[in-house]
């Protein structure tokens, strides 16, 4: 079995469709072992995607990810990485296939929905930005 941080981004929380998410996060076989509602300050947002405060668009993301409410969710399968991954597809939303999560939800490439760990380790660093082990009920 594997964790991955995920996060229902503010364009989620603002449609009231942390539901219809989770409900497709579990008809694909991750089980939420771990979730909070949180509103992210913009100092906080900026901790979390500090591997991305190169990037042209940082400041921007920050912006939108602490401009509303977010979940915060520790999903367990194996491969969870991965295959979470493929449940919500490319970044741009334009590009992402049928079927998933940002196909079906996202807005734009930054209000896209969804957040998901992409290797291990970032997995693991970002699990433990948000919840301690006690938290984690699988
Ligand atoms: P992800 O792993 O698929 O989430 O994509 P990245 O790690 O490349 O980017 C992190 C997040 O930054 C994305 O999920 C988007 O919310 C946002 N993002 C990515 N590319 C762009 C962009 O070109 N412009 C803006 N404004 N946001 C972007």
């Amino acid at each position: 079995m594997e964790r991955t941080l995920s996060i229902l981004k503010p364009d989620i929380t603002r449609r009231n469709l942390t539901g219809a998410v989770n409900e497709k996060i579990e008809k694909n076989g991750l089980r939420i072992i771990a979730q909070k509602r949180l509103h992210l300050s913009l100092e906080e947002a900026q901790k979390f995607y500090a591997v991305h405060k190169e990037r042209s668009f940082f400041n921007d993301l920050c912006s939108f990810m602490s401009s509303g409410p977010v979940v915060v969710q520790v999903l367990e399968s194996d491969n969870a990485i991965e295959h979470y991954r493929k449940v919500m597809g490319a970044t741009n939303p334009a590009n992402a296939d049928e079927g998933t999560l940002r196909h079906e939800f996202a807005e734009s490439i930054e209000a896209n929905s969804v957040h998901g760990s992409d290797s291990l380790e970032n997995a693991a660093k970002e699990i433990a930005f948000f919840f301690s082990e006690i938290e984690m009920v699988g």
